[in-house]
């Protein structure tokens, strides 16, 4: 055959047939390399293989070229081999290659090559590809269940675009629904500047990028040559060889995730499009699994949280209700939400003065217990403290105090370095203070304290403090009211028992000497003079006793008046020696009266006082120190004055108060056993009542006594003028 016949053979055959020479040169191409591979016979006769060969592959085939051309190693000849070719437009195409060797007239060795497009290889390899994906996302969505993350969803099909399908570059946005615009996730492949593209945010409403396109219709988009697409910057379409595009929404239900988008330098047959389609809904779905998992795991935390709420409530109220005793229903509940809750749980009741009463406490850690007592002892919560104590806050403005507690907090609370060191003992990392409410007015607060080791009380918590305190409240006052009532009660029956019998007495005498008075003026014939005498007696004893009935129902009707309320003041100008030397003047009896001396100052010690009320109370301690002395038995007043104070003593040399009794013997209906014991008439009323004046005048009152049988002093002390000791009182530091 000729050369010439040979030729048109191969031209003949639908497969292309390259010849190259041992320097790679191509010496040969049929027409049907045209057909595959878009270049011309005579256009690739001359030139180097390498025009055929994608550029990563140069560098691969010399060295295997060299290989064979010194050693004779026939590596590739032993079956087809796939591998991708370069067309003439730059695009790649996947090629089944076999190889053969001749030798030209010369006897130099020639390598024939035979080229077959590879459509079905192309399908294989990509099914590989979904397995590796498939096989990533598998990894992927069992990392998710332990940290819900789709950033490593959307990574994972990044790389998969850019590993396995040759992408150029490989983008995956996020979607905001809020602000429904898509946020840029991952970006891989080349990082070369797109226009218009590298926008971190996109709009999807409003911008024309290809990528919002998408995701405003929810469509795929997939082209095969950009050039000159005005879509896309055809600057980096040039500079980047980019031959095709396949952009998709990630869409899971009716719920747009996210959207993808892939570069490619070579075609994308539709097969590998719509693998890759699945590969986006495969990740979206994963993405969506992700989130529902969250949301499931959320809620079941809340679920958890709410349980654990309200089991806590449960408890707590199920033991405040078990006890009617303040103090033992604190501390059932500070029990109850210790260590669980809080580390440290303290329930602070108000008092009439000016310091709190912790009625319960108790730390998770037992050795913190001496700190909080000394911490209590000498630095006890104060109102006036700068910066104010949380406890004193939440009690004045009646509200939650919820914060987080720093070092720095406790420093600037701190009074001296002691107090520091005690803070910092008990460890206060974040606290809730929730005010106790009762009946309208603030009864106190329960202070729930976490140590800093432990996450701080979050927003639930705080409802779950409020829940608490709000039955503990309940409890509280309950438990107060039972008290008072009780003492009401116990009150009652005392002054039942006491004013039936001290009614009795004057009663009777009345009584009794009505009647003789009766039968004295019925009896007829007896002397004048010794009716007269006898007459004047009945009337002495009668005027005692009805005094003594006087004295006891205007005590009772003090007594009751002033339960629970102020005494009504009508002050004016006095002279308090005056209003003594008037007091003793009024004593009935010219015997008793004998008995009280004074010393008194030489000038007038002028003040601003109700009269009335402040004889009553002077009245009331002179009747006690005669009544309770025996019959010869000296009482002294002393009236003394100290800048602008005024005070009062009443001495006397009587029966004497046991120490302990000095207290209490200010109490309604309580009298000391000594007085009950030898019969001495009384209420147990007088000093109550006193004392209650005095306060309301802004004085104070106190007993002192040696002890029993060796007398007592009784001393009042009262300001000049009320309302200007209270207002300089107040502008005292
Ligand atoms: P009453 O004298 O009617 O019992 P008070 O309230 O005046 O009531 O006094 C309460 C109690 O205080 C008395 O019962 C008595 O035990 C004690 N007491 C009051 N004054 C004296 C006094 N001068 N000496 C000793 N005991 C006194």
């Amino acid at each position: 055959m000729t050369q010439i016949e040979f030729g048109a053979l191969l031209d003949a055959i639908p497969e292309a047939v390259i010849v190259a020479d041992h320097t790679s040169e191509i010496v040969y191409a049929n027409t049907a390399v045209e057909g595959l591979l878009g270049w011309s016979p005579s256009e690739l006769v001359g030139s180097s293989l390498h025009s055929i060969q994608p550029d990563r592959m140069h560098d691969a085939h010399d060295r295997g070229f060299r290989r064979y051309v010194s050693t004779g190693t026939k590596t590739l000849f032993d079956g087809p081999i796939h591998l991708p070719a370069r067309r003439r437009d730059g695009t790649e195409r996947d090629v089944e290659l076999s190889l053969a060797e001749v030798a030209d007239a010369d006897g130099t060795p020639l390598v024939v090559g035979v080229l077959r497009g590879a459509t079905e290889q192309v399908d294989l390899e990509r099914h590989i590809a979904i397995l590796r994906y498939l096989k990533a996302t598998t990894a992927a969505h069992t990392r998710l269940w332990t940290k819900v993350d789709p950033s490593v969803v959307l990574q994972t099909l990044t790389d998969v675009l850019v590993d396995d399908f040759d992408a150029a570059l490989a983008r995956t946005w996020i979607h905001d629904p809020e602000t429904n615009t898509l946020r840029l996730q991952t970006s891989g492949g080349i990082t070369t500047r797109i226009k218009g593209s590298t926008r971190e945010v996109i709009d999807i409403a409003t911008s024309p990028a290809k990528v919002a396109v998408v995701a405003r219709e929810r469509e795929p988009f997939i082209r095969v040559g950009l050039g000159g697409n005005p879509a896309f910057d055809q600057e980096f379409v040039a500079r980047e060889r980019i031959v095709s595009v396949i952009a998709l929404p990630l869409v899971a239900g009716d719920q747009l995730l996210g959207a993808m988008v892939g570069f490619f330098r070579h075609a994308i047959p539709d097969e590998v499009a719509e693998t890759i389609g699945h590969l986006a809904a495969l990740a979206a779905a994963t993405i969506n699994d992700a989130r529902l998992v969250a949301q499931e795991r959320e809620a079941r935390e809340e679920a958890d949280r709410a349980r654990g709420h309200f089991e806590l409530l449960a408890r707590v109220s199920e033991r405040l209700v078990s006890s009617l005793s303040a103090e033992v229903s604190a501390q059932s509940l500070v029990d109850t939400v210790v260590p669980d809750f809080a580390d440290w749980c303290i329930v602070d009741l108000v008092t009439d003065g000016p310091s709190l009463r912790a009625i319960a406490s108790r730390h998770a850690d037992p050795r913190v217990a001496d700190h909080i007592a000394e911490l209590r002892a000498t630095y006890p919560p104060a109102e006036d403290e700068e910066p104010p104590h949380p406890i004193h806050r939440a009690i004045s403005e009646g509200e939650t105090v919820w914060e987080s507690v720093e070092d720095g907090d406790l420093a600037a609370r701190a009074r001296d370095p002691r107090h520091l060191e005690l803070l910092r003992a008990v460890g206060i990392g974040s606290h809730v203070v929730v005010p106790l409410v009762g009946r309208g007015a603030v009864m106190g607060a329960i202070s729930f304290v976490r140590s800093a080791s432990r996450p701080p009380f979050e927003t639930d918590d705080v409802a779950t403090a409020e829940d608490i305190t709000r039955r503990a409240a309940l409890a509280i006052d309950n438990a107060q009211l039972y008290r008072s009532a009780e003492q009401a009660v116990a009150l009652r029956d005392r002054f039942l028992a006491v004013a039936s019998h001290e009614l009795r007495t004057p009663l009777s005498v009345v009584r009794g000497h009505w009647e003789l008075l009766g039968r004295r003026l019925a009896a007829e014939g007896s002397d004048p003079d010794t009716q007269r005498q006898q007459l004047e007696a009945s009337v002495r004893r009668l005027g005692q006793g009805i005094d003594q009935l006087q004295r006891l129902v205007e005590d009772l009707l003090d007594a009751d008046r002033l339960r629970g309320q102020a005494v009504d003041l009508k002050p004016t100008e006095l002279d308090m020696t005056m209003v003594v030397r008037e007091t003793i003047e009024d004593l009935h009896d010219p015997a008793m009266r004998d008995r009280v001396r004074t010393i008194l100052p030489d000038e007038p010690v002028d003040g601003v006082w109700d009269r009335a009320r402040l004889a009553q109370v002077i009245g009331n301690l002179i009747g006690n120190a005669l009544k309770y002395s025996p019959d010869d038995g000296n009482v002294e007043v002393e009236v003394t004055t100290r800048e602008d104070v005024v005070r009062i003593r009443v001495t006397d040399s009587g029966i004497g108060i046991a120490a302990e009794q000095l207290d209490a013997i200010f109490e309604p209906f309580t009298r000391a056993p000594n007085a009950a014991a030898q019969h001495y008439p009384g209420l147990g009323l007088g000093l109550a009542v006193s004392r209650e004046i005095v306060m309301t005048m802004g004085g104070r009152m106190w007993a002192e006594s040696p002890g029993e049988g060796r007398g007592s002093t009784f001393t009042i002390e009262l300001p000049r003028r009320p309302a200007a000791a209270a207002e300089a009182e107040r502008a005292a530091p």
